[in-house]
């Protein structure tokens, strides 16, 4: 498991807010993401609010890989 704060200002998922299920609050950015793969990751959220927390997962096309590859190299 690797934590990647990174992730949470970089990528357009993150960027736009998601409303907490439970109270409507804006969720900002995930509390922590993993790699499970190498094209699929996985965030944890958690509302400020009201503490609910979900996950949501991410599939990478090839493409988005093997730029996400590059740029760690
Ligand atoms: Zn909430």
């Amino acid at each position: 498991m690797r934590y990647h704060p990174v992730d949470a200002i970089t990528n357009p998922v993150l960027r736009n807010p998601n409303p907490c299920a439970q109270c409507g609050e804006p969720l900002i950015a995930a509390r922590w993401s993993e790699h499970l793969s190498e094209r699929c990751i996985r965030h944890v959220w958690e509302c400020d609010a009201c503490g609910y927390q979900f996950e949501t997962t991410v599939y990478l096309s090839a493409d988005k890989a093997a730029q996400r590859r590059r740029k760690a190299a």
